[in-house]
């Protein structure tokens, strides 16, 4: 049993047996096996060895005899090192005199070939080291995982462990087999955790090392909430994460049932809870966990899952859509924001030096006027389906606030020339998640209708910590006195301007922050819809007196350590379940 710790990303515990899908660069662990399992792990590689022939016997016979006969070359000089058995005999040898897992056999076998080949003066033959290291992987394949494109094709329930996930991936899982997700890399607010949130699938990040802990078939627990993750655990460990994965369970049943009930104080404040969605059907989930409608749409999601550029009636399709779930209740649909670690399939490859202070965002789409403007049409006619207002993403000044509302009244005239129907007075907001911008909110709020603190990328540039690196993890806190120092200002220059005002970033669906945030003034919270109803039980269960004193006591602290010991203390007092 191996107890692996990391960030909780995604809350809910799964137990299953693990899909490795880093297939593309196998690390596998040192693993003894029982002399009695000796005749099963030869078989084993022979299977594998067999699986493997048969799988590029076919691939060779696919291919196209004059166009492709490179291709074919490759594929029947592989197909002599699997049939070879001097290799096979080395593999098995090792086996059974070692006490070793096939898999690990393979790899030290494969890979001292491999190694003495690129030693090699004859460049012939040191070319050849890459073949091997291609049999390696096919064979690894058959013996420890899948490919990844093999993800959306499962049939049994898994826990996915990778180094490292994107967004568009994650958000490809069946949530049906999918039921926990383990990752070496990431953070809490890396956009592959923020999707495992939306799906709903328990999910850890920041492992470090985990895919050179477990292998394929392996038992693992993933506990979301208390972010670690057991490799092959012992039957007691089993039966008591049942017992907790129960009483989880129970905890979201009971808050279903006031998922319908207003997010009210005890001492009669009301609280907005809006829901953040990557695409149009969480609309209604969010419906379902009691929220008030869509505080952020992260569009830039239509470009993520496609090959070529959605068009304005794709972009319009998907608003209407979510609009019509929402019949009537409000929608902010954010603009494009893609780069970062959101690339479009065209820019994937172009590579910057530091993407998280590039092209991204809303600098992206004002280089990209055609693109930027095809979706402004989208949403200027779905603006008249329902209350939709347009929020811009990572605006670093006023320059380039007016520089986005002037292409929004380009747009517009266009639109008239057409006479396509929009509504002129939809609201116009801004995201505030660069200090830049919470240090000149004063300035902004004169000409925005809203803000929306997206406190992952706020706390990222305010900290200078990527929030999806997990060697610099413990370094990124959303309760960073830093951190809330900027909302504080940006919460008191959205009151003296009267514009509305709530947050979108991840410590919005982190109970332990919900008091800090009510006291220093917020109204609205927009979250993934899985942490709605908890977050409505919190709100319910507090008075806005205590938790104004909140918000007093940790803006006099100077550590995050003590407000966050502070702030944890306080919640777990009223929603102990939680934690
Ligand atoms: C944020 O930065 O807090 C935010 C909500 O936007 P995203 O997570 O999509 O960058
Ligand atoms: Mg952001």
């Amino acid at each position: 049993m191996e107890i692996k710790k990391g960030i909780a990303a995604s809350p809910g515990i799964s137990i299953a047996k693990s899909l490795i899908i880093d297939s593309e660069d196998y690390r596998i662990p040192h693993r003894s096996i029982h002399p009695t399992q000796r005749m099963a792990e030869v078989q084993r590689v022979r299977n594998a060895f067999k699986d493997g022939i048969g799988e590029l016997t076919a691939l060779e016979k696919a291919q196209d005899p004059t166009e492709g006969s490179k291709i074919k070359d490759i594929f029947a000089v592989h197909l002599r090192y699997l049939h070879d058995r001097s290799m096979r005999k080395k593999v098995t040898d090792m086996v059974q005199s070692e006490l070793v897992t096939a898999a690990y056999a393979v790899s030290t076998v494969l890979r001292e070939i491999a190694a003495h080949f690129s030693k090699a003066k004859d460049t012939y033959i040191s070319e050849r080291a890459a073949d091997i290291y291609d049999i390696e992987r096919r064979l690894l394949k058959q013996l420890i995982g899948k490919k990844r494109e093999d993800v959306g094709r499962l049939t049994e329930e898994v826990v996915v462990i990778a180094r490292e996930l994107s967004p568009t991936e994650t958000a490809e899982f069946d949530r049906k087999f999918v039921k926990g997700i383990a990752s070496d890399a990431g953070g809490r607010t890396s956009h592959a955790a923020i999707v495992a949130r939306s799906l709903g699938i328990p999910a850890v990040v920041a492992l470090e090392d985990l895919t050179a802990c477990a292998s394929g078939g392996d038992t693992v627990i993933v506990d979301g909430n208390r972010g670690i993750v057991i490799v092959n655990p012992d039957e007691q460990t089993i039966r008591q994460y049942e017992d907790y994965s129960k009483d989880f369970t129970e905890l979201e049943h009971r808050l279903d049932a006031i998922r319908q009930e207003p997010a009210v104080t005890r001492d009669g404040t009301r609280i907005t809870l809006l829901g953040n969605i990557e695409f149009p059907d969480e609309a209604e989930t969010v419906l379902q966990k009691g929220g008030d409608g869509i505080g952020l749409y992260r569009t830039e999601f239509l470009y993520l899952n496609t090959e070529t550029e959605p068009t304005e009636e794709d972009h319009y399709r998907a608003y209407a859509r979510t609009v019509q779930f929402l019949a009537g209740r409000p929608i902010v649909i954010r603009t494009l924001d893609l780069g970062a670690d959101k690339y479009t399939q065209s820019k994937r490859f172009v590579r910057e030096p530091n993407p998280f202070l590039g092209l991204r965002s809303i600098r992206f789409c004002l280089q990209n006027l055609t693109m930027f403007k095809t979706q402004l049409r989208a949403i200027l006619r779905a603006s008249v389906l329902g209350d939709v207002k347009v929020m811009f993403p990572l605006i670093t000044s006023l320059h380039e606030l007016m520089q986005a509302k002037m292409i929004l009244r380009d747009v517009m005239e266009d639109l008239d020339e057409e006479s396509i129907p929009y509504n002129r007075d939809m609201q116009i907001g801004i995201m505030i998640e660069t200090p830049s911008a919470a240090l000149t909110a004063c300035s902004l709020a004169a000409d925005a209708d809203f803000f929306s603190i997206g406190t992952n990328d706020l706390t990222q540039y305010t900290l200078a910590v990527d929030r999806g690196n997990e060697l610099v993890s413990m370094l990124y806190s959303s309760a960073n006195p830093a951190v809330l120092r900027l909302i504080r200002t940006v919460t008191q220059d959205a009151h003296k301007a009267q514009i509305e005002l709530s947050v979108c970033g991840e410590m919005a669906s982190e109970p332990e922050h919900v008091m800090l945030l009510l006291g220093m003034g917020v109204r609205t919270l927009s979250l993934s819809s899985p942490m709605i109803p908890e977050i409505k039980q919190v709100v319910r269960s507090v008075r806005m007196e205590d938790c104004n004193q909140v918000a007093r006591k940790v803006l006099s602290m100077n550590s995050e350590r003590q407000i966050s010991a502070y702030l944890r203390n306080a919640a777990t007092k009223i929603l102990p379940e939680a934690f």
